[in-house]
């Protein structure tokens, strides 16, 4: 069986892995390098308790993602030689208004009656751990479970992933238009000739709309990465102003992350830039000191409702998986795991039926 992947993002090459994995001839059709969308410009968090998600089947969707993760990893590890910096450092969310804190509080409640871990940090032991810690932090929440991951080491152990075991990879391939026979997926018009398959995916990240009314959109962010020492900072940070991401070999701080509705408007603004470096001011203020390595932005990909389009489509054998906006490198090995189930077995968990592009159609009636 041949399947054509559009997309060579996180989504991409996690299911092509899957699919090759169980026997697959794979073809991933990439408009640029692979790994180099919004997987490359990401954070790498894996954080479903600092982002907050209320309870229901997307928080379900996101915990069994993460406990998912080491196993992910640890075996992609293996197959490539390459240390991807998986890192379950926990994560601190500091409260800087009493709101805030009163907020974080019942949040740490609600998820311990999930059996979630976390709990408070008054302000005066946040002070023996850093260096110097914001005027306004009271305190903060500590998710333990919550972890992160070096996504462009991800992203390069999936691509070494994919050219050591077959799976073919277009790049620098734009695909155009889905070629349909009697309702049927048939083939995958591209920049370079026609690509024919089996079955057919659309995990084209924020670009997904250009395929079929999708209702995806862009949502950019900006992002900077700064110098550290082991002693500036233990785990992530993620508070109200900005996320403090300190990389595992402690080599790299990145700060994220803003968020705005312009659609594919690329470049880094003044504002954007401003606006994280003031957080980082106002979270650990004697950072500001450090160098500046980078700065970069991407697109996440975003639906109406925040949620994930996976699952069929209205064409037989074309399928989509898509529209994970702030979390898609934590979804990764659950999307590749309930596609692949949808793909080879035709199983509809209940996650597929959760997630399905029918919930656009009930909600406006097409
Ligand atoms: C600033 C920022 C911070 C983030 N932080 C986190 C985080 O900490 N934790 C987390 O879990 N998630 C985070 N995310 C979200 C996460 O990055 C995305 O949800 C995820 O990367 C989406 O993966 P994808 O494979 O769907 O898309 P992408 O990685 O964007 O891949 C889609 C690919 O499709 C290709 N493509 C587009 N059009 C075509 C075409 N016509 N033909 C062929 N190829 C095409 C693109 O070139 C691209 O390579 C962040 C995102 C951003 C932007």
């Amino acid at each position: 069986m041949k399947g054509i992947i559009i997309g060579g993002g996180i989504i991409g090459l996690s299911l092509a892995r899957e699919l090759n994995k169980n026997g697959y001839d794979v073809t991933v059709i990439e408009l640029l390098r692979v790994g180099r969308g919004a997987s490359w410009t990401a954070g790498g968090m894996l954080a479903p308790q600092a982002e907050g998600l209320e309870p229901g089947t997307f928080l379900d969707f996101c915990i069994e993602s993460r406990e998912m993760y080491e196993t992910f990893v640890k075996t992609l590890e293996r197959e490539t030689d390459i240390d991807v910096g998986y890192w379950k450092c926990g994560i601190l969310c500091p409260a800087f208004s009493e709101e805030e804190e009163k907020e974080l509080k019942k949040r740490i409640q609600v998820y311990s009656e999930l059996g979630l871990t976390g709990k408070w940090i008054d302000r005066e032991a946040l002070e023996g751990r850093y260096r110097s810690l914001g005027e306004e932090i009271r305190g903060g929440a500590l998710f333990p479970d919550d972890a992160q991951v070096d996504n462009r080491l991800l992203m390069t152990a999936l691509e070494k992933y994919a050219r050591s075991r077959g799976i073919q990879l277009l790049e620098f391939t734009e695909a155009s238009e889905i070629i349909e026979e009697n309702g049927k997926f048939e083939a995958v018009r591209t920049s370079k000739g026609i690509v024919e398959g089996d079955f057919c995916v659309i995990a084209a990240g924020a670009w997904s709309e250009h395929f079929i009314k999708c209702h995806v959109f862009p949502i950019k962010g900006e992002m900077a990465a700064i110098d550290i020492s082991p002693q500036d900072i233990d785990r992530v940070i993620f508070g109200s102003k900005a996320y403090l991401i300190p990389r595992k070999d402690y080599k790299r701080l990145v700060i994220g992350a803003t968020e705005e509705m312009v659609g594919f408007k690329d470049g880094n603004t003044v504002k954007g830039i401003l606006q994280l470096f003031n957080g980082l001011k106002d979270t650990l203020p004697n950072l500001i000191n450090n160098t500046i390595q980078e700065t970069w932005f991407g697109y996440r990909p975003a639906t109406p409702d925040l949620l994930p389009v996976l699952g069929k489509t209205e064409i037989e054998n074309l399928y989509i998986a898509t529209g994970h906006y702030r979390n898609g490198i934590l979804l990764a090995p659950i999307t590749a795991r309930v596609m692949f189930d949808l793909i080879d077995k035709g199983i509809e968990n209940h996650y597929i039926k959760e997630f399905s592009l029918n919930r656009f159609k009930a909600n406006k009636n097409e």
